[in-house]
């Protein structure tokens, strides 16, 4: 799994491609995407409490399952809040997806390795012959948790991360700046 930083980069470069999906506002917009390409990690949450903080990691938080349903419930939630259904809900199902894609980029050394990414249509876990990402090494108890994700290894996997995913978020950045520059150029033209 990549870092927090390397999933808000990639939830950054995503917002690119189309900014104020969920909110007018572009810090809560950005917010918004950041927090849902975190999201499925949140399946720390019970583990840690239960003292086993890899518990539940990986397991169904990290499926097509779980990111149809956020889709579902999410767009309904926008849709009552005037916002277009299929738009929000499809942003919500690529943002939280590809939070799943990164991490089977990623090397990984915790049993179960990979993720259910296909589930509930298979429960067969997935992991790249070829990783991307390299593994984020973390203590599978609680009281040390957090502690133990600030390690040499950790800020090699980190810089890796910013490399490519901030570099992504940047070439989104300017391919943006480029098209919107363009288009209003057109409509110069055209009045
Ligand atoms: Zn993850």
């Amino acid at each position: 799994m990549p870092l927090p930083i390397g999933h808000a980069l990639a939830g950054i470069a995503m917002r690119q491609a189309r900014p104020a999906l969920f909110f007018a506002n572009r810090w809560h917009d950005a917010l918004f995407f950041v927090f849902l390409a975190n999201l499925p990690d949140a399946d720390f949450l019970p583990g840690i409490i239960m003292g086993r903080p890899s518990l539940y990691h990986h397991g169904i938080f990290h499926s097509l399952g779980a990111a149809l349903a956020l889709a579902i419930v999410g767009g309904w939630i926008f849709c009552l809040n005037r916002k277009s259904y299929w738009a929000t809900a499809s942003g919500i199902f690529l943002v939280y997806y590809f939070h799943l894609l990164l991490d089977f980029f990623a090397m990984d050394f915790v049993a179960p390795y990979g993720l259910p990414l296909f589930w509930p249509f298979s429960s067969r876990y997935f992991i790249a012959a070829d990783p991307v990402f390299i593994n984020v090494t973390r203590s599978q108890h609680s009281h040390d948790f957090l502690a133990s994700l600030f390690s040499g290894h950790n800020l090699n996997a980190a810089l890796r991360e910013i490399l490519i995913l901030g570099g992504l978020a940047l070439a989104m950045a300017l391919l943006r700046r480029r098209l919107e520059k363009k288009r209003r150029a057109r409509q110069e033209r055209e009045f």
